[in-house]
């Protein structure tokens, strides 16, 4: 398994923390967490998400909505720190979303939210690092 190897030695763009090995397969590979298995689905509290690859302030609490698809759903992210890009994979035409700072992946953008914006910013929990508000 040497790509893990050369991933770990790589440099890390200002990451604080070693990234786990699913938040790696997501923000480098476009990997997709399974739904519903972030414990971000059910955070609530106030606070701020992250970009878990180099800690840029990417969502709020306060987009932050319960959308039922088993990823942590936003109707807007943070300024202009989130970059959108056309996602053709997997035979489907998607708007693909990243970190505008590290180009880390974060999920993707549909239009199916609610207003204002009528954006769902379908999320992978594990591309973001959550700090409650206190
Ligand atoms: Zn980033």
């Amino acid at each position: 398994m040497t790509d893990i190897k050369s991933a770990a030695a790589a440099p890390s763009c200002g990451s604080t923390k070693p990234l786990s090995r699913e938040a790696e397969h997501v923000l480098r590979n476009h990997g997709t967490e399974r739904p519903g298995s972030s414990a971000l689905n059910k955070e609530k509290r106030a606070g701020a998400y992250f970009c878990a690859g180099c800690g840029t302030e990417v969502f709020s609490s306060e987009t932050k909505y319960d959308s039922g698809s088993g990823w942590p759903s936003f109707y807007a992210p943070v300024d202009d720190n989130v970059a959108a890009t056309i996602d053709t994979s997997h035979g489907m035409r998607r708007i693909e979303v990243h970190c505008a700072k590290c180009q880390g992946h974060l999920g993707h953008v549909f239009e199916d939210g609610p207003e204002p914006t009528g954006l769902r910013y379908c999320i992978n929990g594990v591309a973001l690092d959550f700090k409650p508000q206190d």
